[in-house]
């Protein structure tokens, strides 16, 4: 069975960043990559927002940049999935989907968490060519345009107070009567004139033949009154919440009630002693490349300190 100093579960900026810290560390860690190397801004195109590239870069090359400068350094990495995990003393175990099992003094838990979508096919269909879960990341290339949010929660609220700043117009498309938002983004929302909130309306397909023309939707679905109509909209973004991937942990960490997991303020401890949380599987707010990566390099300096402290 293998034996590890630092199992780090998950392949994104927090995951790479942390190999990279505890390499330079000397603490001899093995990334566990996952189904998505590189992470949920393998997803994107081009990083504006990362700091140190004036003119963008494009998120597969930052990914594999941080990949290879981890491996750099001495970082081993195995493309497998980690299926169940056994955190209740070191060392720490943890299965992997090709039915092998890791031992690991300390873990740092960076699965990530990924954007919920409608499920309709026409979003795979348009991915990258219209369709964003991330207004942040993408919401530059639609200056001018004209766009839809869908959700109605504090995230929608906020994706599409952002977008308005660049956009010429917003739709918010909440299904519900009713934002579930704050109150005071609820009101920045309803302040704001570039901002139009369609209530009871769902997203039922999107159309255009090179990239996103418009949507397809219908009002009061199934009612009496039910109107069904197209939208010329150029960018469709998803807001209707993320699922973090922190299933496995769960018998051992503590999540919030959407699954992300819980760590001591401003740190990345989790409350088991050497297994650490970095990333947006334990942060529900941010959810930002720039930020993973520092909390990923908080988890390995803490890793550090953490087998230091042991030794002693
Ligand atoms: P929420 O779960 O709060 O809201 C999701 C929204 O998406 C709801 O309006 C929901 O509708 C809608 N929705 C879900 N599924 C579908 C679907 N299939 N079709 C259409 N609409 C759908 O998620 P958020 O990401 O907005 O927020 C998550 C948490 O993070 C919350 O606790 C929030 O308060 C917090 N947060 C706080 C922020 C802040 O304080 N600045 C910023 C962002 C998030 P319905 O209401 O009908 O269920």
């Amino acid at each position: 069975m293998q034996h590890v100093q630092c199992l780090i579960l998950g392949s994104g900026p927090a995951g790479y960043t942390a190999a990279i810290y505890a390499q330079r560390a000397n603490v001899q860690s093995v990334i566990c990559e996952g189904l998505q190397p590189g992470g949920q801004l393998t997803t994107t195109t081009t990083v504006e927002n990362f700091p140190g590239f004036p003119d963008g870069v494009d998120a597969n090359v930052l990914m594999d940049n941080m990949r290879q400068q981890a491996v750099n350094y001495g970082a081993r990495i195995c493309p497998q999935l980690a299926v169940e995990t056994k955190l209740d003393q070191p060392p720490y175990e943890v299965k992997l989907d090709d039915g092998t099992t890791v031992l690991a003094d300390t873990v740092i838990i960076a699965t990530g968490a990924q954007a919920k979508y409608l499920g309709l096919a026409d979003e795979e269909k348009y991915k990258g060519q219209g369709v964003s879960a991330c207004a942040t990341c993408d919401g530059f290339f639609y200056r001018k345009k004209i766009v839809a949010v869908v959700g109605g929660g504090d995230t929608a609220c906020e994706e599409a107070s952002y977008l308005a700043s660049l956009a010429a117009k917003v739709y918010l498309v909440v299904r519900k009567p009713y934002l579930r938002a704050s109150q005071i983004m609820q009101d920045r929302v309803k302040q704001n004139p570039k901002i139009e909130v369609l209530f009871e309306t769902n997203a039922v397909g999107l159309y255009g033949d090179n990239g996103v023309q418009g949507a397809h939707l219908i009002y009061r679905k199934g009612e009496a009154d039910e109107r069904r109509y197209d939208l010329p909209i150029d960018g469709f973004f998803l807001a209707i919440g993320h699922k973090p991937n922190s299933e496995i942990f769960k018998p051992w960490v503590k999540t919030d009630a959407n699954g992300y997991i819980l760590t001591e303020a401003g740190t990345p401890k989790t409350g088991i002693p050497g297994v650490f949380a970095a990333g947006d599987v334990a942060d529900p707010r941010y959810r930002q490349a720039v930020v993973a990566a520092a909390s990923g390099a908080k988890a390995a300096i803490e890793v550090e300190k953490y087998l230091a402290e042991k030794q002693s």
